[in-house]
C-alpha cells in the first residue's frame, strides 16, 4: 500500500491509470488523486465517474504538449489512484481529501485532485492554508458559488467558495469567468473579492495582485461554455472557448503554485466524450505548467 492509499503504479494495469503519469511514489513532485465525490451535487450528479473516465480517455492523447513542447513522462508525475469517499457525508468526504493533500504536501510533493463536485476544493485549500498561511486562490468557474447554505446545508458545491472566503480573507481569492449567481453574491464578490466576472479577460490583473503569494488553482470545467464543455451537472451558457481556457492557464506559468483542482464533468452528460476530452488535456498543460 502506498503512504497515500490504494494500490501502486506498478501494481495497477495500464488503463486504469493516467497515460504519461511514469514517475513512482517515491520520486514524484506532482501527485495526482480522484475524489469521486457526487452526493451535495444541486441539480444533475455524475461528476463521480470524471477521475476514472479521464484516466481511460488520457489513452486518447499524446503525453506531448506541442503549445509548451513539454512532455509529461519527462515530468515526474504519480497517480495515486482515487480516494474512497463514503455517498452521503460530504464532511467525511473533506476530511478524507484534507488528510490526502496533507500527505502529499508533507511529502513536498504537489497534489492535484480531479472532482468529484466542487464541493471539495475546500478539503484541498484547508490543507494547504496549514502549510501556507498567505496561500490565495484563483478560481475559474460559472457560478460564485458564495451562498452561505444550499437549502441549509453549508458544505455544497454552490457556497464552497463562500467557505474557503471565510479561510482566506479579503482580496485573496481571484474569481475569474463567473456569469451565474444571486445578486447579493455578485455584490459580496465585488467587495470582497478579486472579481473577474464573464471572461478571462482579467486573468493578467489577477497575476500580478497574486504576485509571488503560494496559490491554489481551482477550476470548475463549467466555466467553458456548453458547446465546449456540456459535460457538466450546472451548465451554465456564455461561457469560454477552449484556447481561451488554455491561454488563462499559460499566463500562470511564474506563479507559485502549491496545488491544483479540475472539477465538475460529469461524464455520462456528454455521450460523445468531448467532454471527457477537454477535461484531460487541461489536466495536461496544467500538469505540464507545474
Ligand atoms: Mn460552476
Ligand atoms: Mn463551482
Amino acid at each position: 500500500m502506498s503512504v497515500f492509499g490504494h494500490l501502486s503504479l506498478q501494481e495497477r494495469p495500464a488503463l486504469l491509470r493516467f497515460c504519461g503519469y511514469t514517475a513512482t511514489e517515491a520520486e514524484a513532485d506532482i501527485v495526482v488523486f480522484g475524489a469521486p465525490f457526487d452526493s451535495s451535487s444541486s441539480f444533475r450528479p455524475g461528476s463521480r465517474f470524471a477521475p476514472a473516465e479521464m484516466r481511460r480517455d488520457s489513452w486518447g492523447l499524446e503525453s506531448w504538449s506541442p503549445t509548451l513542447k513539454r512532455d509529461l513522462e519527462d515530468h515526474k508525475v504519480y497517480d495515486a489512484g482515487d480516494l474512497e469517499l463514503p455517498f452521503g457525508s460530504t464532511e467525511e468526504a473533506l476530511r478524507l481529501v484534507r488528510q490526502s493533500c496533507s500527505a502529499i504536501t508533507k511529502a513536498g510533493k504537489t497534489p492535484i485532485m480531479i472532482g468529484g463536485e466542487h464541493t471539495l476544493s475546500l478539503g484541498a485549500v484547508e490543507a494547504l492554508l496549514e502549510y501556507y498561511p498567505d496561500l490565495h486562490l484563483l478560481h475559474f468557474d460559472a457560478h460564485t458559488d458564495l451562498r452561505t447554505d444550499y437549502l441549509g446545508v453549508r458544505n455544497s458545491h454552490a457556497s464552497v467558495i463562500r467557505r474557503i472566503y471565510e479561510l482566506l480573507g479579503d482580496k485573496r481569492i481571484h474569481s475569474l469567468g463567473i456569469r451565474s449567481g444571486l445578486a447579493e453574491e455578485f455584490a459580496f464578490a465585488e467587495e470582497k473579492l478579486d472579481f473577474h466576472p464573464f471572461d478571462l479577460g482579467g486573468i493578467e490583473d489577477a497575476v500580478r495582485k497574486i504576485g509571488t503569494a503560494p496559490l491554489y488553482i481551482s477550476l470548475d470545467l463549467d466555466v467553458l461554455d456548453p458547446s465546449v464543455f456540456p459535460g457538466t451537472g450546472t451548465a451554465e451558457p456564455g461561457g469560454v472557448t477552449y484556447q481561451e481556457m488554455a491561454a488563462a492557464l499559460y499566463r500562470l506559468e511564474a506563479l507559485n503554485i502549491v496545488g491544483c483542482d479540475i472539477m465538475e464533468l460529469a461524464p455520462s452528460l456528454d455521450p460523445s466524450g468531448a467532454s471527457t476530452a477537454v477535461a484531460v488535456k487541461l489536466l495536461r498543460e496544467m500538469i505540464l505548467l507545474l
